[in-house]
């Protein structure tokens, strides 16, 4: 197989741990993923992964970081004023959060993922309903037992589970149809 950019031989490597920064966050880790690798650099095959990425920031223990309040917001397609008027801030203090210069706090938090959640449930509308709502009530439970530091905890994502949202977001498209 040839890059249709550089036109030089694209070689398939699966990778045992790969540091995969492309999303704008330093703590993603996937394991046993193919890499195609060419003159232009590497390309991990990450179809599924953002929204895979999402639901695991929703779920994380601790408080969201500026980068992943960020890369939520921009998964969500909102811009910074719109996300800032959802939870009642200023977009100057919403940009601070996302900078890293301020911790959003507890209660901002809490809010933050609501917001994520609920944009979350709109965008996966056509997935069957109930995975959606067990999906919700878990994030609701995860929110009331969250913890009260900003900690940038490494999140590990395999092959399959690559696979597995995959066909989630396949079979959500289909419906559509
Ligand atoms: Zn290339």
């Amino acid at each position: 197989m040839k890059c249709v950019i550089c036109s030089k031989k694209v070689e398939i490597t699966v990778v045992k741990n790969y540091h995969y920064t492309m999303s704008g966050l330093d703590n993603i880790y996937l394991s046993d993923i193919p890499v195609s690798k060419c003159a232009c650099g590497e390309t991990p095959k990450v179809e599924g992964l953002h929204s895979l990425i999402v639901k695991k920031i929703l779920q994380k223990n601790d408080l969201l970081t500026g980068r992943e309040i960020r890369f939520m917001r921009q998964q969500m397609k909102l811009e910074a004023a719109e996300l800032a008027e959802q939870v009642g801030v200023g977009e100057d203090v919403l940009l601070k959060w996302e900078d890293g210069a301020e911790s959003a706090g507890l209660v901002y938090d809490k809010l933050l993922r609501m917001e994520f959640m609920l944009n979350y449930v709109k965008q996966s509308d056509a997935v069957s309903k109930e995975p959606t709502r067990k999906f919700a009530e878990f994030i609701a439970e995860i929110i009331t037992k969250q913890g009260i530091q900003v900690k940038e905890e490494k999140i590990s994502i395999s092959e399959k589970e690559i696979c597995n949202e995959r066909l989630i977001v396949s079979s959500a498209s289909l419906t559509k149809l």
